[in-house]
């Protein structure tokens, strides 16, 4: 009897893909892990014990069928693998470099709790989306028939792309407006490029354009064209437009020159590295190059600046956080890339207050943990008498985003959101209150992350097609 190529975790440890030393990568923006090679990645996808009810699958937000495309995996059948993976992920290249997996996929692995470590799920898909692009298994999108119904999505980040691309299958006629001049949204101007490479999205934007799908960049709805006029010129729209508005830092101080938020910052970061004339990186103002630079915040955006200001070539790099390393929400495997880059974590201190104009200095207050809260996690409090100034040229607020007020800015009566300013909209199928209109992504949950953008976009289209078919059912009668 044949071998059974799976359930080596036993004889197989886990191995993750060449990480480049830290000493190499620190001054540029390639991305950090090396591709499998064929045989790793069929040996790592080997270690999978195909359980009868799998973990990995419940908590990834796209229920990917993972133990099939780890099983096609190590049997060597990759075309039937990427086949499998991209029938329930719209962008599996993406993924597999950015989501989460330790809190997702990985973090739920049968043979991790058992005492054996996580399969490399996340590199496993890379590897098998990567060589569909290189084998040219990705093609654009040939839908089996044209339809007559039109959708508008404002938004070209993932979600707004992963409902264009879902429709356009349906053979749905689609246009996406976009106020960037690139699409896809954080996914091109947040997320840096040691994260994920800039050509690896952009070919995704050349796929879903050479499939059909209209890509109207520089399209600021609201101010370049109005919401109303957009519900008139299609059957339904899809507003994907992410979270933007920055969450800010009062004291004294605080609004003086090099005092920056992390948004404009990493914007402008991956604007120099698709070759723009960006003047804030020019003049300095958004550029870490010979600074002491000072991060405000302990999440991943925080992370993807700290890591951008060594890149730049600053003279040291700070993170302040109010709680420990234990307490914060960003992701342990990018603090330690942080780390190992050159990062100082300060934990355990908040920012009270500016000194000079421009920025020399953070007047900074030492914390202690009290208590826990109602969430369960442990309360900062301040150790009086403990200030101290951290010298400072440039300082980073990454503390988090809102929403914009949407319905204000863009005249929508009727458009609902909650208390947070999240547009109210029916989770599964992303129907807001004004016939027609849907909502996905970030401008649903609040900052969140791409694959729940993903899976939004998916949902809300086929919500949208099943409408249509009614519609069409009723007029037939
Ligand atoms: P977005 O990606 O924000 O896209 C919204 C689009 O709408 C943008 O292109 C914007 O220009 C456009 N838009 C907005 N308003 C208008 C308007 N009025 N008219 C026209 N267009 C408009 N998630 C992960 O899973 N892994 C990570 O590693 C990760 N890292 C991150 C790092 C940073 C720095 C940030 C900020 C976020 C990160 N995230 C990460 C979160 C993730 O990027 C978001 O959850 C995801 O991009 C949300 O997708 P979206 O389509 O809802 O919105
Ligand atoms: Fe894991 Fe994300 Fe891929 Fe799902 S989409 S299998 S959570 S890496
Ligand atoms: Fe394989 Fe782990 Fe998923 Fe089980 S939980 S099917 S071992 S990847």
């Amino acid at each position: 009897m044949a071998e059974n190529p799976m359930l080596k975790f036993v004889k197989i440890p886990r191995l993750m893909p060449q990480k480049r030393e830290a000493s190499d990568r620190a001054h540029d923006f390639g991305e950090i892990y090396a591709e499998f090679s064929e045989d790793k990645a069929a040996e790592q996808a080997s270690r999978c014990s195909q359980c009868g009810v799998p973990y990995c699958q419940t908590h990834c937000p796209l229920h990917n069928n993972i133990p099939d495309w780890l099983r096609l995996t190590a049997e060597g059948r990759l075309r039937e693998a990427y086949d499998i993976s991209q029938a329930t992920n719209t962008f599996p290249e993406i993924c597999g470099r950015i989501c989460p997996q330790d809190r997702l996929c990985e973090g739920n692995c049968v043979i991790e709790q058992s005492g054996h470590e996580t399969v490399t799920i996340g590199s496993v898909e890379k590897y098998i989306t990567d060589t569909a692009w290189a084998e040219g298994w990705v093609q654009p999108i040939k839908p089996a028939a044209t339809r007559g119904e039109s959708v508008g999505i404002i938004g070209a980040g993932p979600g707004g792309l992963a409902a264009a691309d879902m429709l356009r299958r349906a053979g749905v006629q689609v246009t996406v407006y976009d106020r960037y001049d690139r699409a896809g949204g954080l996914l091109t101007y947040g997320i840096p490029g040691f994260k994920l490479e800039k050509d690896v999205v952009m070919q995704r934007v050349t796929q879903l354009e050479e499939g059909g799908i209209e890509i109207v960049t520089n399209c600021n709805v609201g101010v370049d064209i109005s919401f109303d006029e957009i519900r008139s010129k299609h059957d339904a729209v899809i507003i994907a437009t992410g979270v933007y508005k920055s969450r800010d830092l009062a004291g004294p101080g605080s609004g003086a020159d090099g005092i920056v938020k992390a948004i404009d910052y990493l914007t402008a970061s991956n604007r120099h590295g698709f070759g723009d004339t960006v003047p804030e990186f020019e003049d300095g103002s958004l550029n870490a190059a010979s600074k002491r630079v000072v991060v405000i915040g302990g999440g991943d955006t925080a992370m993807d600046c700290v890591r951008t200001a060594i890149r730049q070539g600053a003279t040291s790099v700070k993170c302040l956080y109010r709680r420990d390393k234990a307490n914060m929400p960003g992701s342990l495997r990018e603090t330690q890339n942080a780390e190992e880059e050159g990062v100082e974590f300060v934990w355990l201190t908040a920012p009270n207050g500016f000194v000079g104009n421009p920025v020399t200095g953070v007047n900074v207050q030492k914390m202690r943990l009290g208590l826990p809260d109602a969430t369960g996690r442990q309360s900062p409090e301040l150790i009086d008498g403990a200030d101290y100034v951290e010298p400072a040229d440039l300082v980073i607020k990454a503390l988090g985003f809102e929403p914009e007020d949407l319905p204000q800015l863009w005249g929508a009566e009727g458009l609902e959101v909650t208390r947070w300013g999240t547009i109210r909209a029916d989770f599964e199928t992303g129907q807001t209150r004004l016939p027609g209109v849907y909502a996905v992504g970030d401008i649903v949950r609040g900052a969140s992350l791409v694959v729940w953008a993903i899976r939004d976009g998916r949902d809300c289209a086929a919500a949208i097609l099943a409408q249509f078919d009614e519609a069409r059912s009723i007029a037939a009668e």
